[in-house]
């Protein structure tokens, strides 16, 4: 008799979603299937697969069984309806710019955005004339602002790498929806655990899996996830790698084959057979181990996260502390309304001492690793102003809430008060 089941909840699909014991071996983890081909039960299929009129595994490129099991739970997580898993979250962001446009194209973006995607940006602007239209604030309104009718995309973060700052997606939601335009989000500083995008609106979420759904700070990947949702066909021909004809799959129209997740078969067709970044099993696997904590890790980075914010904010060293949990701060109604839970463990703080006084801070941590990772087990401090935030024409940085004065904190899983005692001997060497 078939029974209505209950859709399971998110620890527990953390821990279960797409995969199950092998039906081969009956292995309780997922097998890691080390294979470059799989063989084909016939000519037929093998020409079939190819020319997309059917699907299955060729060539561990384009896909594999491992990382088909981490695609399946991350969209799970997300709420999507299909997941593509790439080499890292550089190539997330790139295959979803490139399969949603051409030269010419433009598309608003957040001038709040971790340091390599706005690098990327500007890249390719240079190079291949794909246009970001930067906000000038963070509101809805200014995203709306720089809308032109080349426009083809939004792109923001949930939580903004490095401020913290918790975007408004739903307001950002609606603009798109107005214009007809999807919403792209990268929810890497937020992970699923806290905010899923795709509730409030968003069309297409990606991650850097290199932070906090790995977690331990072990392997570099990326994952693009389709909503499902966005009416490609009513936008015409401007989407023409999802909605044309391809000449070299003839009789392939991607929108009409595969209704329900056009975007990820356009971004696995063009990204990872074309462009070819795709991600390792072994990574994959290491990836999907992490995710089973997720939810546990999240809870604790966050209230480490905070007492810690906390902590900063009362010492006479320190200028001000960008982590909208705490009260007072702004953005704290928007951090309270999409992140309850908290707005993560990454944040910034600047010291009245400047530049200085910051690397001085940073030299003089035990505990705390000066890396550039983020969102792993281990505490990590950076100076973006110097690494990440680099390459940035100064009004870019600004833009981006980095001074020379500035740091950024990835707070970890260790005893809160070993931080806490960490960080206060390090101040304390800077006054
Ligand atoms: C780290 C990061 C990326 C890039 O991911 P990699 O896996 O390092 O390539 C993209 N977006 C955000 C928000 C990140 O923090």
């Amino acid at each position: 008799m078939a029974t209505e089941t209950k859709p399971l909840n998110f620890a527990t699909q953390a821990v279960h979603a797409g995969a199950a014991p092998d039906p081969a071996t009956g292995a309780r983890i997922q097998p890691i299937y080390f294979t470059n081909g799989f063989v084909f039960d016939s000519t037929e299929q093998a020409a079939d697969i190819f020319a997309m009129r059917r699907t299955g595994f060729s060539y561990s490129r384009g896909s594999n069984p491992t990382v088909a099991a981490l695609e399946r739970r991350v969209a799970a997580l997300e709420g999507a309806k299909s997941a593509v898993a790439v080499a890292s979250g550089q190539s997330a962001l790139l295959l979803v710019l490139m399969t949603l446009m051409q030269s010419g194209d433009a598309y608003v973006a957040s001038s709040r955005l971790f340091g390599g995607s706005l690098g990327l940006m500007n890249r390719l602007s240079g190079r291949y004339d794909l246009k970001p239209q930067f906000t000038k604030g963070q509101s809805p309104a200014d995203f709306e602002a720089q809308i032109t009718p080349e426009t083809k995309a939004i792109v923001c973060e949930s939580i903004v790498n490095p401020c913290a700052m918790v975007m408004d997606l739903e307001g950002i939601a609606a603009v798109a929806r107005r214009h007809n335009l999807p919403l792209v989000v990268d929810n890497t500083l937020a992970s699923p655990a806290l905010i899923r995008p795709i509730e409030y609106g968003a069309d297409i979420v990606i991650h850097s899996t290199s932070k906090f759904l790995g977690g331990s700070g072990q392997t570099i990947g990326g994952i693009i996830c389709d909503a499902g949702r966005f009416d490609w066909k009513a936008s015409g021909d401007r989407y023409n790698l999802i909605t044309g004809e391809w000449p070299d799959y003839p009789g392939l129209n991607i929108a009409e084959r595969f209704p329900d997740f056009s975007f990820a078969v356009a971004c696995r067709l063009f990204g990872l057979r074309d462009l070819g970044p795709g991600l390792s099993p072994m990574n994959a696997f290491l990836t999907l181990t992490g995710i089973e904590t997720l939810p546990l890790r999240m809870a604790r980075h966050c209230s480490n996260a905070k007492a810690v914010a906390a902590f900063l904010k009362d010492h006479p060293a320190v200028a001000w502390v960008s982590y909208p949990a705490l009260p007072g701060q702004e953005g704290e109604a928007l951090a309270a309304r999409y992140a309850p839970d908290g707005p993560g463990s990454i944040f910034t703080f600047a010291f009245k001492g400047g530049e200085q006084a910051a690397l001085k801070f940073i030299t003089s941590l035990e505990l705390v690793s000066h890396l550039v990772n983020i969102g792993e087990i281990k505490s990590l401090v950076i100076h973006p102003a110097t690494t990440t935030h680099r390459q940035l024409p100064d009004a870019d940085k600004a833009a981006a809430l980095v001074g020379p004065e500035t740091v950024r904190l990835s707070i970890g899983l260790e005893n809160v008060e070993d931080l806490i005692a960490d960080i206060d001997q390090a101040l304390a060497k800077v006054a």
